[in-house]
């Protein structure tokens, strides 16, 4: 028997306490913390999962932009740590953003795919899948978030 999540659309095996998607992804984040060889992975799993659920993780505009820029930093900047700072500097300031409305689709990939790797080289590997699913999927937002990006580098630029 399995139940679905209404946001990811992740088939979940039906635990004893029926333990949902957010059950699920708190045990594949605990794995995270509690192994250095994970850890790595910890941020783009965070964004992938944030992005495929909205609705808790992406309300705001802000939020929807840590995240998806977030993607965006890791597949065309190579998750450069200086990007990532540059971006949580320019969230950090007063911004009014509006927020794009989201793909119906959220990506064909889910957090089932790293639940079942056994190893850290094909966990690193499934995150990436999975990470790549969800930002294949947002296409119709990508410029969107090209765009904060840049501007978040830009304000890196002036020296604020
Ligand atoms: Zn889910």
């Amino acid at each position: 028997v399995t139940a679905i999540c209404p946001s990811c659309r992740a088939r979940l095996p039906e635990a004893p306490g029926d333990i949902g998607c957010q059950a699920l992804v708190e045990q594949l984040w605990t794995r995270e913390f509690g192994d250095f060889r994970y850890a790595r992975l910890h941020r783009l799993s965070v964004d992938a999962y944030c992005v495929q659920h909205p609705d808790r993780y992406c309300a705001s505009a802000k939020s929807l932009a840590a995240h998806l820029c977030g993607l965006c930093c890791h597949f065309e900047h190579g998750g450069h740590p200086a990007v990532y700072r540059a971006l949580q500097r320019w969230l950090d300031g007063a911004r009014e953003l509006a927020k794009p409305e989201l793909p119906e689709s959220r990506g064909e990939l889910t957090l089932l795919e790293p639940c079942a790797a056994q190893d850290p080289d094909s966990y690193a590997s499934a995150v990436e899948r999975w990470a790549r699913s969800v930002w294949d999927a947002h296409a119709p937002v990508q410029p969107v978030a090209r765009k904060w990006l840049e501007q978040s580098l830009a304000g890196q630029g002036s020296g604020r």
